[in-house]
């Protein structure tokens, strides 16, 4: 079936249109994010951010923007696909720490 310019015009209209929703959406949800997360996961939105800045803003939100630091590096989500990835893990200093403490 041939659609018609009308057809073309409509379906050209409706993609429009859910574009400009979806922007909408994206907007609305990005200043529900505190002011200092917001810039990262706008970079994430507009596909401009670096991997590892796209693991720490799914983070930062999975934490719901509270206590990030503590919940990241102590997230148990082992099943998580980034888990192994996640920022703010123990840094050789913490291992170091750790290790004498063990010893003490
Ligand atoms: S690694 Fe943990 S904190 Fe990060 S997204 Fe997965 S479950 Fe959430």
């Amino acid at each position: 079936m041939i659609a018609t310019k009308e057809q073309l015009a409509a379906a050209k209209l409706r993609r429009i249109a859910e574009r400009q929703s979806l922007e909408l959406k994206l907007q609305k949800h990005l200043n529900s994010i505190p002011v200092s997360f917001r810039l990262r996961m706008q970079k994430v939105f507009l596909g401009t951010a670096t991997p590892k800045q796209i693991i720490r803003a799914t983070c930062e939100e999975c934490c719901g923007y509270e206590d990030v630091k503590d919940r990241v590096k102590n997230c148990s989500a082992w099943q998580c696909p980034i888990h192994k990835t996640r920022p703010y893990q123990s840094t050789n200093q913490d291992q170091g720490e750790n290790a004498s403490e063990s010893q003490t």
